[in-house]
C-alpha cells in the first residue's frame, strides 16, 4: 500500500495525526527533500529507509514503490503542504494504477493556509473579497493563456501566487496590467510555519524590491488583494441582529 501524505507548510507538528501514524508505522518513506522539513523524518521507526524524491525522477520513486509493493511493505510518499496543489501525484497515481497498486491520499495543511496564519489574515473577508485564486506564473511548467496572472487580477480577488518568487518583476506587471494599482496591499511570505518564517508586507508595485531587501529568493507565497488592507465589513453569521439555524436575532 502506497499513502500520499501531505507534510503540511514546514512546522513538523502541522503534519495531520493521521500523517504522523503512518509515518510511524511505515517500512519506507519518499519524502520531497526541496521542501519538506527533514525533522518529520524523525517520526519514522528504527530501520526505515528513507529516500529523497529531490534527486530521483517520477521512473526511479515507482520503481522504489514496486519494489516494496513487491515485498509486502508500506511505503509513505511524503509531499509539501497539500498534494493537491503542485504536488505531481497524478502521474504516479496513473503509473501505480496501471502496475495495480493501491494507494491512498492523506490531505495536509497546504503553505497557503500556513501564509494567512502568518499574517493572521482572513482571505474571504465580507465586502472585501469572497473568492480565492491560487495561481503561479509560468516556469518550465506552462501556464494556460487563459489563466494569466493579469487576467485573473481583473476579478480583484485575494490571490495567492505559488512557485513565483524569482519572477516579481513580471508579477507586479501582471497585476498591475490587470487592474491592481501600484499601492494595492501585498505581501511576501517565505517559509510560512518554519522557525526562519520571515513575514514581509509591501504593495504590488514594491514586491520584487522587498523580496531583494530580505533575502528573500524561493520557498515564498505571494499574497495580493484587498484582505490585507483594513476595511471590510463584519460577517452576516455572528451580527446580534441576525437571525441563524441556530440563534436568533435579540432584536
Ligand atoms: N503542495 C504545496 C505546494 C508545492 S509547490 C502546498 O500545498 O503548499 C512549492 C511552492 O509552494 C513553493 O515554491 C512556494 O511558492 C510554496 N511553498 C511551499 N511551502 C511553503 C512555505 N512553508 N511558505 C511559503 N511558501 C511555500
Amino acid at each position: 500500500m502506497i499513502h500520499f501524505v501531505g507534510a503540511g507548510p514546514g512546522a513538523e507538528d502541522l503534519i495531520t495525526v493521521k500523517g504522523a501514524r503512518l509515518l510511524k508505522e511505515t517500512d519506507i518513506i519518499i519524502y520531497a527533500g526541496s521542501l519538506v522539513n527533514p525533522a518529520l523524518l524523525g517520526y519514522g521507526k528504527a530501520g526505515c529507509q528513507v529516500y529523497n524524491s529531490a534527486e530521483m525522477t517520477l521512473e526511479e520513486v515507482i520503481a522504489v514503490m514496486k519494489d516494496a509493493e513487491s515485498k509486502g511493505l508500506d511505503t509513505v510518499r511524503l509531499h509539501t503542504g497539500d498534494a493537491s496543489l503542485y504536488g505531481a501525484i497524478r502521474e504516479q497515481m496513473d503509473l501505480l494504477d496501471e502496475a495495480g497498486i493501491s494507494y491512498e491520499d492523506v490531505p495536509g495543511v497546504s503553505s497557503f493556509s500556513g501564509a494567512a496564519a502568518a499574517l493572521n489574515a482572513e482571505y474571504t473577508l465580507p465586502g472585501v473579497s469572497q473568492s480565492v485564486v491560487i495561481t503561479r506564473m509560468a516556469g518550465r511548467t506552462p501556464v494556460p493563456e487563459k489563466e494569466a496572472i493579469s487576467k485573473f487580477a481583473e476579478h480583484g480577488s485575494t490571490m495567492v501566487i505559488f512557485l513565483s518568487t524569482g519572477l516579481l518583476e513580471d508579477v507586479s506587471r501582471e497585476l498591475i496590467e490587470g487592474g491592481y494599482e501600484s499601492d494595492s496591499p501585498a505581501a511576501i511570505v517565505y517559509k510560512a510555519t518554519w522557525p526562519e518564517e520571515k513575514v514581509v508586507r509591501c504593495t504590488v508595485g514594491t514586491l520584487a524590491q522587498a523580496a531583494k531587501d530580505n533575502n528573500i529568493t524561493k520557498t515564498a507565497l505571494i499574497l495580493v488583494g484587498g484582505f490585507l488592507g483594513s476595511a471590510y465589513e463584519r460577517s452576516k453569521l455572528y451580527d446580534p441582529g441576525f437571525t441563524t439555524e441556530f440563534r436568533k436575532a435579540s432584536k
